[in-house]
């Protein structure tokens, strides 16, 4: 090529560059890429919400949610009402999330009378992994004791294709005693299966069996949804702020959001404000509100001590 020829492509090349911003610029609509680019002002990583996701337009809903409430990443669990029905919804579901990877994210459940055995649980969890759901729950064993066969059963899976469950507790589902006998029974039957306690498990907050367990337990977590409302976190600002730095690497940011919540920011879960008010330290502020989330479910090898 001669020399004349060269400088002209490189002009041609140049120019083509240009106008290839100039066209970014103009364009009106915001690609999916730009969508998901992360913002350095997106506080949150909200590990536990409930919002349709089999519609098409279904995602979009969360994302105008996320935008108003500073969320960068969520992870959405379904539940009965709103898990796929079919294979068609199902597909629907995947064409829905492959459109937003890195900023929603799912787990998926199975009934515990849905199954017979581990080996069918597996089965389902392993296509479900396969398919891009990165945990179990929100697990309700309804009228079941914690440690039920049934559960157990569903553990013994979560544990074997390596997706971490996430579980309700109330006055009729996964049922347990002063101290949580049965929850240690699984903790410690399936010790590489990260649980992810929520709910009324934070009503034991006083009489000190929710940090006895955060602290014996490397495989226990806990989501703060339901902690405003349900346990002394809500009233009790200092103690708040104490339990919260101590078990700074167990605890995930969560707000149990939901379908439930579009459309009415005035109803905002509390414990958005509740973390402004605390005040935490930088460091446990970003280990709660983002880095263990990230350790747990995207792999990031982020800083953290052992809890003692
Ligand atoms: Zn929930």
């Amino acid at each position: 090529m001669s020399m004349k020829k060269f400088s002209l492509v490189i002009v041609l090349f140049l120019l083509g560059l240009t106008m290839s911003r100039v066209v970014d610029v103009w364009a009106e609509e915001p690609t999916i890429a730009a969508q998901n680019s992360t913002t350095a002002t997106s506080k949150f990583f909200d590990a536990h919400v409930h919002f349709q996701d089999c519609k098409v337009g279904d995602l979009e809903k969360i994302v105008e949610w996320m935008k108003s409430n500073n969320v960068q990443r969520v992870i959405n669990h379904p539940l009965a009402q709103s898990r796929p029905k079919n294979e068609t919804e199902r597909t629907q579901m995947l064409a829905n999330y492959a459109n937003y990877q890195g900023r929603i994210d799912r787990f998926c459940i199975i009934f515990p009378e849905e199954v017979n055995s581990v080996e069918e649980a597996v089965k389902i969890l392993t296509r479900e992994k396969k398919d891009g759901a990165i945990g179990f729950g929100e697990h309700y064993g309804v009228n079941m004791n914690f440690d039920d066969p049934k559960n157990m059963r569903l553990f013994e899976a979560g544990s074997l294709v390596g997706l971490p469950v996430m579980f309700h507790m109330d006055q009729n589902k996964n049922l347990d005693e002063i101290g949580f006998p049965r929850l240690q029974n699984a903790l410690k039957t399936y010790p590489k299966l990260i649980f992810i306690a929520h709910s009324d498990w934070w009503k034991r907050l006083g009489d000190g069996s929710c940090e006895k367990l955060l602290q014996n337990y490397p495989n226990l977590y806990a989501d703060i949804s339901c902690t405003v409302g349900r346990s002394a976190i809500g009233r009790d600002k200092a103690m708040a702020r104490e339990f919260f730095i101590r078990n700074a690497d167990k605890l995930l940011f969560a707000t149990d959001s939901g379908w439930w919540s579009l459309g009415n920011v005035k109803k905002q879960a509390g414990e958005f404000s509740l973390i402004d008010e605390l005040k935490l330290p930088k460091d446990v502020e970003d280990k709660i509100c983002r880095g263990n989330a990230e350790r747990l479910f995207w792999n990031k090898n982020l800083p953290s001590s052992p809890t003692k």
